[in-house]
């Protein structure tokens, strides 16, 4: 990741490895062609676009604003350290259209205060927030703040919906600013990747929808939201397919893996389907 501007302020965690398991989830995406049969050493070296970390052969910057987006808030990643060798991300892209400075990735599963001291002290700065829904949250269109002249930080987990919860839970320095959450964001519309509900967003899209509230400026959106869509479109025309949330598979009946055994599990698919709160 030397070199890339993704993540400025980047920390590894080197206490949080991350295992051939975790590795194994996600699956490489059909349609590479020929580089997918070229030993894995060969392909790691394939040359990379250092603007916006894509291979080089499908680098997405036609779709990147020209400059990056005049923003006042800064935005600070928690990203789980499984997040960062997945083949399709999308923090790469968001820090791509963003100022340097203003989208900063930090590593890793635990932050503390020793470690971390600049994530401490962004928390414990009573001009930020955190993404995170919840009972405890209020919603961020609600918030009678003008954050243009009080610039403030936003701090998204970025993971998967169980490993997000998880990195919430076992962080008390998250818990310290004020905790809000999106009331009015769109469908997600990174088909790519299952997501456990429709309403559950890519990091990307969270960070859009966030930023077009808190800069007042809805052009926002569409902007970060665009390499997105190349990303998916050029995903989808080399042979991915489609993927619909979890929750639209059951609604559909359409969910052809075996239930759990699990009772906990199966009473949380329940209440996707019904769409009450998990
Ligand atoms: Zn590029």
């Amino acid at each position: 990741m030397s070199g890339c501007p993704s993540s400025p302020g980047a920390v590894t965690d080197s206490c949080a490895p991350v295992s051939g398991d975790v590795l194994a989830q996600e699956e490489e995406p059909q349609g590479f062609g020929d580089l997918s049969e070229l030993p894995v050493e060969v392909s790691e070296r394939r040359p990379t676009c250092s603007r916006c970390c894509r291979p080089a052969k499908v680098c997405l910057c036609p779709f990147l604003p020209p400059e990056p987006l005049d923003v006042s808030t800064c935005l600070y990643i928690v990203q789980h350290p499984a997040e960062e060798s997945r083949v399709l991300r999308t923090v790469p892209l968001l820090a791509a259209c963003l100022p340097k400075g203003k989208c900063n990735v930090l590593i890793g599963r635990r932050f503390s205060e020793e470690r971390h001291a600049e994530l401490a002290a962004v928390c414990r700065d009573a001009h930020t927030l955190v993404l995170y829904p919840g009972s405890d949250a209020v919603n961020l269109e609600d918030m009678d703040v003008d954050f243009a002249t009080t610039p403030h930080n936003v701090v998204i987990i970025d993971g998967t919906w169980s490993q997000a919860k998880d990195m919430f839970l076992r962080n008390t320095l998250l818990h310290l600013p004020k905790q809000v959450q999106l009331n009015s964001a769109p469908s997600s519309q990174y088909v790519i990747r299952t997501q456990p509900t429709n309403m559950c967003l890519s990091t990307l899209e969270c960070a859009a929808v966030t930023l077009s509230i808190m800069e007042k400026n809805q052009a926002i959106q569409e902007v970060l939201l665009r390499p997105l869509r190349a990303l998916c479109s050029f995903q989808l025309q080399h042979g991915a397919q489609v993927h619909h949330s979890k929750e639209h598979l059951l609604k559909s009946g359409l969910y052809d893996k075996p239930l759990p055994k699990n009772k906990r599990k199966i009473k949380r698919m329940q209440k996707l389907i019904t769409n009450q709160d998990v």
